[in-house]
């Protein structure tokens, strides 16, 4: 039997159809990958139908993405564009890229605003107490050494102008490794917008971006870690569907000297580990540079300063401090609605 050229051209139309119902109706598919930036771990969890996303393909990306953060704000790298910036010991403007640029602006402003609780030029600092791509110190410095050593930090010695980066005293020293790699995740964010990605998330050493849930109008779920160093424990469990979360504490990475705990956490005041008893501060934010700014930012103000500005700024903030009776949690109300069950 012959068919006429509607026949053929229904047939067509109709194996169209069916193609089209089989490729909606498939549920997404998990892409999960991992790998190493920034002297510690990132992963990510992307959910999708389009099977142009491929597993290698995506990851490829999302390493040159690191790559080009790491080459441009890695204070461990003297190659990098922030450390020929901290070598140039001059007073003249410096040409940098836009991305370095958005990064010290941003770190300026929450300087302001915190009044220079974030500090992004206590580098020197840092390294003076064996923080830093330095080791560390045999003793503890003395008032000179930290005197000497806090003239070369103020983040109002630093500026951008045109695209330039100034600095009023040629030794000034930048250090962005508390906000670059909030940076980075929201760059890898930006990638996986740009490749029609709508389900993901993105974690580099804790700090981490969702966007668009799970599938199924579920929600995307995270701990926030106990503060002891001696195992990995959830205090809390919180979920969101968009959104970014950070976390600062002094229960990882710091050493103890003759009883004494030193933080990697510095005090701009007194150029020294912070000293209190504030142990985690947890910030959501729409991104994950800012959440990962104020959360050490509210590190170094302390408990109760943490929370009146948490308060005042309406920001969605979880801190834990220690008490005689062990660890106490403040959650600030915009924080709450994030709780889950756990
Ligand atoms: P956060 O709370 O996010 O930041 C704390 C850090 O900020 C401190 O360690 C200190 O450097 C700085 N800081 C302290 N006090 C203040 C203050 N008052 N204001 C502003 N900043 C302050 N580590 C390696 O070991 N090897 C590497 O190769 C390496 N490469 C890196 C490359 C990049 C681009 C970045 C951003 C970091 C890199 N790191 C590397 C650093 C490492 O990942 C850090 O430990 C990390 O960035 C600090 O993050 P955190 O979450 O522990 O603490």
């Amino acid at each position: 039997m012959m068919l006429s050229k509607l026949s053929i051209a229904k047939i067509w139309l109709a194996l169209l159809g069916l193609a089209f119902l089989v490729s909606c109706s498939d549920s997404p598919e998990k892409i999960s990958f991992s790998g190493k930036t920034m002297g510690t771990t990132y992963s990510v969890t992307v959910y999708s139908k389009d099977p142009r996303h491929n597993k290698e393909e995506i990851q490829k990306k999302v390493d040159i993405v690191l790559k080009r953060v790491n080459a441009q704000m890695s204070t461990y790298d003297p190659e990098s564009e922030l450390s020929q910036f901290n070598q140039f010991k001059s007073t003249q403007p410096m040409v940098i890229s836009r991305d370095l640029e958005r990064v010290v602006n941003r770190g300026l402003e929450i300087a302001e605003e915190t009044e220079g609780a974030l500090d992004i030029t206590v580098g020197p600092l840092v390294n003076l107490w064996g923080f830093g791509p330095q080791a560390r110190p045999e003793k503890e410095p003395s008032e000179e050494e930290l005197n000497a050593v806090r003239e070369k930090t103020g983040y109002q010695k630093l500026r951008v102008e045109n695209h330039q980066l100034i600095k009023d005293n040629p030794e000034l020293y930048v250090d962005l490794s508390t906000i670059a790699k909030g940076y980075g995740v929201d760059r890898v964010a930006h990638l996986l917008d740009q490749l029609r990605i709508k389900q993901y998330l993105v974690e580099i050493g804790g700090e981490v971006i969702a966007k668009g849930g799970k599938p199924d109008e579920a929600l995307w779920r995270l701990a926030i870690e106990k503060p002891v160093s001696t195992e990995r424990a959830v205090q809390r469990v919180v979920q969101f569907k968009d959104g970014a979360l950070a976390t600062s504490g002094d229960y990882r990475n710091y050493y103890e000297e003759d009883g004494k705990r030193y933080s990697h956490i510095i005090d701009p005041v007194t150029g020294a580990p912070v000293q209190h008893n504030l142990v985690s501060t947890s910030v959501y934010a729409e991104d994950t540079m800012s959440a990962d700014a104020y959360a050490t930012a509210l590190f170094v103000m302390g408990t109760e300063k943490a929370k009146s500005f948490a308060k005042k700024h309406n920001m969605a903030v979880m801190l834990i401090y220690k008490t005689d009776d062990g660890f106490e949690e403040y959650m600030s109300e915009a924080f709450k609605p994030l709780l889950a069950e756990q």
